[in-house]
């Protein structure tokens, strides 16, 4: 036990940190820069009131890395955490958990003080495992120089210390060493988090290691990196996942989301979400990172609601390259991967939102409107107690009708009727043939 933290006390802080430029350990978040070199620039900072916060949540909907980590390697960001603190000189640790992560908070704040107890190394420091929101300023957070290390990136620096430099080079690639964790969702046959070597393709992560996409489904488009990552299309599944690989291509890894779509996933939809996302992550700490993003959200929230301007596509590309180059920090300059991969490689699907009011996918509301067949319908009624709009007009063994003026699409008869008839179907510009009136179940087309 505490076998990183006794090696780091046997070599000292400027060792350490030189072990860990030697394994070449990269921040497992959006900027990837050398987490020794950034350890050590804070250490380098004078005086003793400095502080390491130790990022564990998770901050995109869907995305459960950090628990994860924490419900698996709790001792491992512990020590992570303390070596942290020990080669920087800072006397404040500070870990950061989920709010609602109380066992993820027990198990880290459990190992920190195990840790304590058997090296003398954390013995001085000021240790808390906190659940509520920290609010960071310019100067880091409540005005004490702060350096933020995510949960994942605490792991390796334990791994590294434990196991040397050259054992941890042995995976990953010469620029990229060492292993990331994915958590891949979406039409493949196996979901969920993986620990990878980095360096894999894309390709070798879905089929491989995903068993491919699931059956009856056709490719669409990769997501790869959250909300801030770029899409890839089909034939770009040999993109190699590396750091620099995934940057080179317009993208980050990021978060290690990886979303894999098929045709019944509207990309515009997609953008939108994650963009709305991307505005609840980011600081807001640069005016640029802080409007652009609100920009970008409105404008794609809009061509999702019928209200798009001309003009739109240009003003995204616009905001979109401007905040790659201008915004202060990572997480900005990365908000509009998504936008401006989707814009180059999925033209048609905004101009169709755009100009033809058309969601192919019928995701988008505002392009879409609910029917019901007239020969799959047999009048249980069912569909008409859902609705809350009592837009539904029917009665007993009476093919039901719908009411458009009063729908306010919320489809909850659609999932009714899915395991009954499917009798309730989604439409695009072209609606199906329906009669007026509810008329006797069976006499329609007779
Ligand atoms: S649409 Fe479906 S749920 Fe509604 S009455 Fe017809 S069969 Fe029943
Ligand atoms: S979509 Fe919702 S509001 Fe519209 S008819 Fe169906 S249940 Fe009623």
């Amino acid at each position: 036990m505490a076998e990183a933290l006794k090696r780091a006390a046997a070599l000292g802080a400027e060792k350490t940190i030189g072990e860990l430029k030697q394994a070449g350990l990269r921040d497992r978040d959006y900027e990837n820069l050398l987490t020794g070199r950034r350890l050590q620039a804070h250490a380098q900072l004078a005086g003793k009131g400095k502080r390491v916060v130790c990022d564990c949540v998770d901050r995109e909907p869907g995305l459960g890395i950090q628990r994860h980590l924490l419900a698996r390697e709790a001792g491992l960001v512990a020590e992570g955490a303390l070596i942290a603190a020990f080669v920087t000189s800072s006397f404040d640790v500070v870990v950061h958990v989920a709010e609602d992560d109380a066992k993820g908070a027990g198990a880290v704040a459990a190992a920190l003080e195990r840790f304590r107890a058997a090296c003398a190394l954390g013995k001085d420091m000021m240790i808390e495992t906190v659940r509520r929101p920290l609010r960071p300023n310019l100067k880091g957070y409540e005005d004490v120089p702060t350096l933020v290390v995510d949960g994942e990136t605490l792991t390796h620096i334990g791994r590294i210390l434990r196991d040397g430099a050259d054992h941890y080079r042995l995976q990953g690639t010469p620029g990229s060493p060492g292993t990331k964790l994915f958590q891949v969702s979406g039409s493949v046959n196996q979901t969920g988090i993986f620990e990878l070597a980095l360096g894999l393709t894309l390709r070798r992560v879905i089929e491989d290691v995903c068993g491919g996409i699931k059956d009856g489904d056709r490719l669409q488009s990769v997501i790869v990196g959250g909300s801030k990552g770029a899409c890839y299309a089909p034939d770009e599944l040999d993109l190699v996942l590396d750091f620099d690989s995934v940057r080179e291509s317009g993208g980050v890894i990021g978060s290690g989301g990886i979303a894999v779509l098929n045709e019944r996933d509207c990309i515009v939809d997609q953008v939108k979400a994650r963009i709305a996302v991307a505005c609840n992550v980011d600081c807001g700490k640069c005016s640029l990172g802080r409007e652009g993003s609100y920009q970008l959200r409105e404008i794609v929230a809009d061509m999702t609601r019928g209200k798009s301007r001309s003009g739109d596509l240009e003003m995204l590309r616009e905001v979109g390259q401007a905040m790659q180059v201008g915004c202060a920090c990572g997480a900005g300059r990365t908000t509009p991967n998504i936008i401006l991969s989707t814009l180059e490689k999925f033209p048609d699907d905004y101009e169709a939102h755009m100009k033809r009011r058309l969601c192919r996918a019928l995701v988008c509301e505002q392009y879409v409107t609910f029917h019901i067949l007239p020969d799959l319908c047999d009048g249980c009624g069912v569909c008409a107690e859902r609705c809350p709009e009592d837009a539904i007009e029917g009665g007993t063994k009476k093919i039901h009708v719908i009411d458009q003026d009063s729908c306010t699409k919320c489809a909850k008869c659609y999932e009714a009727c899915l395991d009954l008839r499917k009798a309730v179907v989604k439409a695009g510009p072209i609606k199906p043939r329906t009669p007026k009136k509810p008329i006797p179940a069976g006499s329609w087309g007779a």
